[in-house]
């Protein structure tokens, strides 16, 4: 038997989308119980690391017509348009509303909200909490979170899978990671908000809890991953650890030199390098304020033409912010100069940083329409986990911590109105389910003693293979070898795995294991949808189909789950006023 608890609506995820989407489900209805179930303690989710900042349009000189426009071509036009109109539209509100619950956006000298440029943008829209954005913001929204009664947390509980019953989501299993207790939790609805799964490459600027594990949930209850195939590497991480180098550094005036000392970036049409102490700096939309796949290719190709340093970390170039100088570093860039320090063994202030592309984040995820719903009734999705078609092939820095904002809140008020409306649980089938999950998780982890397979070794297989097939240049032969190496580890996998732990209190070796298969699950749709687009996009660049292909490609792939691996369907891209044009960057932009 497994204990039950019952709510309307449960949220797996106390990141930014998570909290935003509890706070709008409670206002919509105030009468509604609403539970936020999270693996950890909310203000450790990974929007806390967030450092640049959150775009909005605000100032008078800029308008939703030129977000719109940037954020379409930032996804070389695979985003949806009326997705991006709706996002633009709201975003201005919600990064108001979130000031009066508290968060202190930084200030011009004039009082007014200070912007700053960010990469593909067309002008300065991004707001910014010095360099520690995503920590203002996730405590803003926790601190309001605990103001309304209706929300109860339960912190520290390892949600495994979705219960669906009669064609409806009605709940979850959660492991209560103090005791190992298996518990149903039944809801009227679910709202997926669990992040993304950058942890399946090896270089990576993500937190160790991003494993995918609501893309996996939702992925192998029959709900599609969409566009899992473009994955975004930052171009400024630091070589060893992957941390990141804020792109807020390049917005504030940094420069990306090679080991001739240049600044490549206009070699490779990303316009012209100005004096750094030009007027006219930082240009916008060009040189190092391009998009970041094209900045993370640029990297790639100088690689090639052994324009870049090595060490025993591997390649780097360098990162100058030196001309800044040291007040405006401290005022603007605290953070960048303190990870530096620490991280990067050099003060920016009298050196450059070294730095390399760095997996960051996926742009597809768990297919929802403009709604946040899915096409599992009952079942809702926000924030990176999620696939809206805000963000396309390439999604430009500072949209993501908006989207949280914008589609948490849609998320929220949309499920809890299906709620409402759906009061009814088959509850024995339900009951059923939660056994057998039961069942699974002791028979194949606590109580086998016969697994073979080490989690550490698959799980950095898993990475490598990924790095090597599905990395920033692809073709044919290397990602297909990573399909095949990814079948082969998922077999592995399923022989059994060895545990050392088999206590229930607090076993992050069971974990540890359950986010492997979910890690397996998404890297095979990543792998596959790669495959099967043959053109280059955004982040998708493939040696042997260099071109975009509009007629054949304009398409967003959607990953559906078989026994035997992904099956990649096809839908249409929604184009409401700016049909395709070529991408171009650094010229009268
Ligand atoms: C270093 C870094 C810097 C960034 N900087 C910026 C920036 O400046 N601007 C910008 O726009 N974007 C930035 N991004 C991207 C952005 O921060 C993220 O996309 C965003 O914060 C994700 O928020 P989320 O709410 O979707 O998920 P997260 O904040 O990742 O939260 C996921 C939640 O899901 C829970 N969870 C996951 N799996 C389970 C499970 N199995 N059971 C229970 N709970 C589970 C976790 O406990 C967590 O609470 C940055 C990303 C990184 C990594």
């Amino acid at each position: 038997m497994v204990d039950t608890l019952e709510h309307d609506i449960l949220i797996v995820g106390g990141g930014g989308a998570g909290l935003r989407a509890a706070i709008a489900a409670a206002e919509e209805s105030p009468d509604i119980d609403i539970a936020m179930v999270s693996k950890v303690y909310p203000m450790r989710s990974h929007t806390v690391s967030a450092e640049g900042g959150a775009a909005a349009v605000i100032k008078s000189n800029d308008s939703l017509e030129d977000h719109f426009r940037d954020t379409i071509s930032g996804s070389d036009w695979l985003a949806d348009q009326d997705v991006v109109e709706a996002f633009v539209r709201e975003a201005p509100d919600e990064m108001v509303q979130i000031e009066r619950w508290g968060c202190p956006w930084s200030r011009e000298s004039d009082g007014s909200v200070a912007v700053r440029p960010f990469g593909g943008m067309s002008i300065e829209r991004t707001w910014f909490a010095a360099d520690k954005t995503g920590f203002h913001m996730l405590h803003t929204l926790f601190q309001t979170s605990l103001k309304y009664t209706a929300i109860k947390r339960y912190d520290e509980w390892f949600v495994t899978r979705l219960l669906v019953e009669n064609g409806r989501c009605q709940g979850v299993v959660a492991i209560e990671l103090l005791s190992g207790q298996v518990r149903a939790i039944r809801a009227r609805a679910v709202i997926v908000c669990t992040g993304g799964g950058g942890r399946i490459f090896q270089f990576t600027t993500n937190a160790a809890i991003k494993t995918g594990d609501g893309m996996g949930m939702a992925y192998m209850a029959g709900v599609p991953l969409k566009d899992m195939e473009f994955v975004q590497y930052h171009p400024t991480g630091l070589p060893g650890t992957g941390i990141l180098i804020t792109e807020a550094a390049r917005g504030e005036g940094g420069v990306l030199l090679n080991n001739k000392g240049e600044r490549y970036l206009q070699a490779h049409d990303l316009g012209e390098a100005l004096d750094v102490n030009d007027e006219r700096h930082p240009q916008l939309r060009a040189m190092e304020l391009g998009p970041r796949d094209r900045l993370s290719q640029a990297f790639m190709k100088e690689e090639q033409k052994g324009n870049v340093f090595r060490d025993s970390e591997g390649s780097y170039v360098h990162l100058d912010v030196q001309h800044l100088g040291e007040k405006k570093i401290e005022a603007k860039i605290p953070f960048v100069r303190e990870l530096a320090k620490n991280y990067g063994g050099v003060d920016p202030v009298y050196e450059p940083i070294k730095v390399r592309p760095v997996v960051h984040y996926m742009m597809g995820g768990i297919d929802t329409d403009i709604d946040a719903a899915t096409k599992l009734p009952g079942l809702y999705a926000a924030g990176e986990c999620a696939c809206v078609s805000l963000n396309g092939a390439n999604r430009l820095g500072s949209n993501s911590l908006t989207e949280l904002l914008v589609f948490g809140a849609r998320a929220g008020r949309n499920a809890s109105i299906w709620a409402r409306e759906h009061p009814e649980f088959d509850s024995a089938a339900l009951e059923q389910q939660a056994s057998a999950e039961q069942e699974r998780i002791a028979d194949q982890y606590i109580n086998n003693h016969d697994g073979k397979e080490r989690i550490a070794t698959l799980r950095t297989e898993l990475q490598e293979t990924m790095e090597q097939g599905c990395g920033i240049y692809r073709d044919e032969v290397s990602m297909k070898a990573t399909t095949e190496k990814l079948a082969e580890i998922k077999a592995r996998f399923r022989s059994g795995i060895q545990l050392d732990d088999h206590s229930l209190s607090f076993n992050t070796e069971l974990t540890s294991a359950l986010e492997l298969e979910f890690m397996i699950e998404i890297a095979e749709a990543v792998a596959h949808s790669a495959l099967e687009r043959k053109e280059s996009r955004g982040s998708h660049q493939r040696t042997d189909y260099v071109e975009r292909d509009d007629e054949a490609y304009l398409k967003h792939s959607l990953a559906v789950h078989s026994e035997g691996g992904p099956q990649i369907n096809y839908r249409d891209v929604a184009i409401t006023k700016w049909p395709p044009e070529a991408r171009v960057y650094g010229r009268d932009h």
